[in-house]
């Protein structure tokens, strides 16, 4: 799978291969135990955590001195009784340990990377040869249900510093399938030549998030250019919800499908079958749920909460009970595909609750607004809202004329959504770049603009401090 020149690593890799290919064929057909397992794996994982620093004090004495001394440790007993004593370990602590939280030197990793750090705390997350054959795998024989050689993929990801483009032009290449990664800049957002290359390879398959593949579309037809067609949509790194799927399948005539959750530093915790569910890579994750009633293990059974990963198979970086900052919600109802494999819906980072008065909304309330119902004279290909004292702007890109009357509809579907405040529509050609933002900002600070607080701004790292404080001037 790859090109090493080191034959002992070339062996290993191999080696690493063919044992978890083996043991994802097991854990998906509901063959393996998964408790003998995660027992195994997890004494794997704090044996390797005792290289890194940051998890120095974290690991009790007498373990510690077992693992280390190689003696024989009950993994029942790891499991049971140690595991749930470990502290939680949050973004902020991560990022803050920078190269401590890792095991090995930093030369043996393969290639460099960082989470996005939105809030200019990124944290390393580079990939080393061992965990990228896994996660290789793991999304690979998922995607594979769905995904053949005789597709053609577009792979748009702006995120340089982050391993998504990368990792998903390796499951192309797992797959045998052409894919080509092109680059779109941020700011000017040109997709003439990306939109040629759709056209003349026949693309198939859009990987990349749903804000730029809109805003790809719209561009298209804002430069009077066919909307570009593909067959199916693996979208990914930003919420999205029923309503954003809808509305991008009629965009692009794809079938869309939420091809995988997970982060530039937890790698990918759940990925898409056929049948649209996200199914949990229990296989190289022990996963929990914690809210205000405590910390519980993802059983597979229906539960919901901010789910909290430990990594079993990234033994360069091991991340232990990791607080992902994500609602998700564990659905045991069972899917069609027949995977043994938990079913996750992802309700967005806990953060992004847009709270007025008390009310909050999130962003599937305001996309079933604008997107269950046809709406005559125009769709809204994608919106902003601006919030400011009372007042409740939606800012709105449309392919339609974007009358008044068209305007005045649009916001009174909306308006439930505000008690208390006047909200009023407004077309615009485009929407402050900010708009595409979602992959980094998440929904809320890349789709709601609060002039109240323009505070909360500024704590914006460069440069994307610059694209909020253009969108300000845009819309004030
Ligand atoms: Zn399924």
């Amino acid at each position: 799978m790859l090109l090493l020149r080191d034959e002992g690593e070339l062996a290993r890799g191999r080696g690493l291969q063919l044992v978890h290919t083996e043991l994802v064929r097991d854990v998906f057909a509901g063959r393996a135990d998964l408790r003998a397992l995660y027992a195994r794996k997890l004494v794997s994982a704090l044996s390797a955590a005792l290289a890194s620093p940051m998890y120095e004090r974290v690991i009790p004495a007498e373990v510690r001195a077992a693992l280390g001394a190689g003696a024989a440790v009950d993994p029942a007993a790891v499991l049971d009784d140690v595991f749930g004593r470990l502290p939680f370990l949050g973004k902020r602590e991560l990022s803050d340990h920078g190269r401590k939280a890792f095991t090995r030197e930093l030369s043996e990793f393969l290639h460099y990377y960082e989470s996005s750090g939105t809030t200019g705390h990124p944290a390393a997350a580079p990939k080393a040869v061992d965990d990228l054959v896994v996660n290789t795998i793991n999304i690979g024989e998922m995607w594979g249900r769905l995904i053949q050689p005789a597709d053609v993929a577009l792979i748009l990801i702006n995120a340089p510093f982050a391993p998504a483009a990368y990792q998903f032009e390796k499951i192309m290449e797992y797959l045998g399938v052409m894919s080509f990664r092109p680059w779109v800049d941020n700011i000017t957002g040109d997709y003439t030549r990306v939109l040629r290359l759709v056209g003349e390879l026949g693309a198939t398959v859009f990987i990349g998030p749903p804000s730029r593949l809109l805003e790809m579309v719209q561009f298209a037809h804002r430069a009077g250019l066919p909307a570009p067609k593909f067959e199916r949509l693996l979208l990914m790194a930003e919420q999205t919800g029923p309503m954003l799927l809808a509305h991008l399948e009629r965009l692009t005539g794809a079938r869309a499908y939420v091809g995988s959750y997970g982060s530039s530093e937890a790698g990918t915790v759940a990925v898409t079958c056929e049948h649209r569910s996200l199914h949990l890579q229990v296989q190289s994750y022990l996963l929990e749920l914690v809210d205000e009633r405590g910390a519980r293990p993802v059983t597979g059974a229906r539960d919901r909460g901010e789910l909290v990963v430990t990594t079993l198979d990234i033994p360069a970086r091991p991340l232990i009970r990791y607080r992902t900052g994500d609602l998700v919600e564990v659905d045991d109802a069972p899917c069609a595909c027949g995977l043994a494999l938990p079913v996750l819906r992802t309700l967005g980072r806990t953060q992004d609750l847009l709270v007025l008065e008390g009310n909050g909304v999130r962003q599937n309330d305001v996309e079933d607004a604008l997107w269950t119902e046809e709406l005559p004279g125009g769709a809204v290909f994608n919106y902003m809202l601006v919030v400011r004292g009372k007042q409740v702007v939606v800012l709105v890109t449309t392919d339609g004329s974007g009358e008044a009357r068209w305007s005045d509809a649009l916001a009174r579907r909306i308006a439930p959504l505000f008690p208390g405040h006047e909200v009023s529509v407004r077309p615009v050609d485009t929407l402050p770049p900010l708009a595409a933002l979602g992959q980094y900002l998440g929904w809320k600070l890349s789709r709601v603009l609060d002039l109240d607080d323009e505070r909360n701004w500024d704590r914006l790292p460069e440069p994307i401090r610059s694209v909020v404080r253009r969108s300000l001037d845009q819309v004030g």
